[in-house]
C-alpha cells in the first residue's frame, strides 16, 4: 500500500509541525480541529513557522506558498475519509484519543491506517477502540517536526507487518529515520527524556542554580540544542504534565513523579512557549526573552 494522501487530527503544537513538514514533502495534507476559530489560529501557526524558517534562507517564498497551498485546514472530521493514512494528536487523554480512533473507524474507508502520535499511551490499548487493531500504529515525530530527524514507529500487539511496512516507507520518504519500537510506555525518546526534564525542573525548585545556568550547563555540557526546561516549554508544560504523570502511573518510578514547580506552572495558566510564559518568557513569535530568564526560579521561591 502507498501513502499519498494524509490527514491530521489535532491542530496543536505537534499538528501544526507535523502538518507542515508533510505538506513540505509533497503530500496533500488535511489538517483538522474542533471549530473554525481553532482552524484559524492553526493556519497562523504553520504560517508564523515557515515564515521564521524563510527569514532564516532555510526555504524560498515560493516554497512557503506551495506548502500551504497543500494544507487544507478544516473542521471537519468527514474532509478525512478517503485518506491513506490518518494521524491522531489530539492532546494526551486516553479518552478523547479512543474516541476520535473509534470515530474515524467508522467513517474512514477500510484501507485506511490510523496512527497515533501519542508520547506514552499504549497503542494496542488505543487500537482496542477500533474494529481495525491491525491497521493501528504508533507514529511518534518530535518536536520540531521539520528538524527533528527520527520518527519512533510503535508496533501495537496487532499492528500488521503490511501497516509497518507502509509506514515505514512514509516515514523515509519525509526523509526521516524510522525507529522501530516494541509496545511500552514512553517508548523510547519520552521514556529516556522525561526524568531528565523532571531533574531539571526538581534543581531549579530547590535553588541549585537558576533556570538559565541549569540550561546552560546542559545545553553546553552534552551539546545538545536547548537546556531541558526551555525543552519543556516548547513541548507545552501541560503535555509535558500529563506524560509525567502516566509515566509515573504505569512504570510506578519516583523519576517521573512531577515536580510540584511543574504543576504550580500548569496550574497558573503558563504552559510555556504557547501561552508566552512556563520556565522562561518567550515573545509572540516563540522567541525566548532572555532578560526575563530567572521569573519563575523567583517566583518558586517567593
Ligand atoms: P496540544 O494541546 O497543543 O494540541 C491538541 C489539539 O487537539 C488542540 O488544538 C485541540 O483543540 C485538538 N483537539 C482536541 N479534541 C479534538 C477533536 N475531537 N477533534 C479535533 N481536534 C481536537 O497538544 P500537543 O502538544 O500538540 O500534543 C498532541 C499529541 O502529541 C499528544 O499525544 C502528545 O503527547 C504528543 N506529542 C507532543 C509533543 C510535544 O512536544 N508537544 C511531542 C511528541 C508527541
Amino acid at each position: 500500500m502507498r501513502i499519498r494522501k494524509v490527514a491530521i487530527v489535532g491542530a496543536g503544537t505537534m499538528g501544526c509541525s507535523i502538518a507542515e513538514n508533510i505538506g513540505e514533502k509533497g503530500f496533500t495534507v488535511f489538517l483538522v480541529d474542533r471549530t473554525d476559530e481553532l482552524v484559524e489560529d492553526a493556519k497562523c501557526r504553520v504560517e508564523l513557522s515557515l515564515n521564521k524558517r524563510l527569514e532564516k534562507w532555510g526555504i524560498t517564498e515560493a516554497e512557503k506558498r506551495v506548502t500551504l497551498s497543500r494544507i487544507r485546514f478544516t473542521s471537519k472530521l468527514d474532509d478525512v475519509t478517503t485518506c491513506d493514512l490518518v494521524i491522531e494528536a489530539v492532546q494526551e487523554d486516553p479518552d478523547v484519543k479512543k474516541k476520535i480512533l473509534s470515530d474515524l473507524d467508522k467513517l474512514c474507508h477500510p484501507q485506511t491506517i490510523l496512527a497515533s502520535n501519542t508520547s506514552t499511551l499504549s497503542i494496542t490499548e488505543l487500537a482496542a477502540a477500533t474494529l481495525r487493531p491491525e491497521r493501528v500504529i504508533g507514529l511518534h515525530f518530535l518536536s520540531p517536526v521539520t528538524r527533528v530527524e527520527v520518527v519512533e514507529i510503535v508496533r501495537g500487539l496487532k499492528s500488521s507487518e503490511e501497516t509497518f511496512e507502509a509506514v515505514e516507507r512514509f516515514v523515509k520518504s519525509l526523509d526521516k529515520v524510522g525507529v522501530e519500537i516494541h509496545d511500552s510506555p514512553g517508548f523510547v525518546t519520552t521514556r529516556l527524556i522525561t526524568p531528565l526534564l523532571n531533574q531539571a525542573m526538581n534543581a531549579l525548585m530547590e535553588g541549585v542554580a537558576s533556570a538559565s545556568d541549569i540550561d546552560t550547563a546542559i545545553r553546553l555540557g552534552f551539546g545538545l540544542p536547548r537546556g531541558p526546561l526551555e525543552m519543556a516549554d516548547r513541548m507545552g508544560l501541560d503535555t509535558v504534565l500529563t506524560s509525567m504523570e502516566g509515566l509515573f502511573r504505569d512504570l510506578g518510578d519516583f523519576s517521573y513523579r512531577p515536580c510540584p514547580l511543574l504543576r504550580k506552572l500548569v496550574r497558573a495558566g503558563h504552559l510555556g512557549v504557547k501561552t508566552g510564559q512556563g520556565f522562561f518568557k518567550y515573545d509572540e513569535e516563540g522567541n525566548l526573552i532572555k532578560e526575563e530568564e530567572n521569573l519563575v526560579y523567583q517566583g518558586a521561591k517567593g
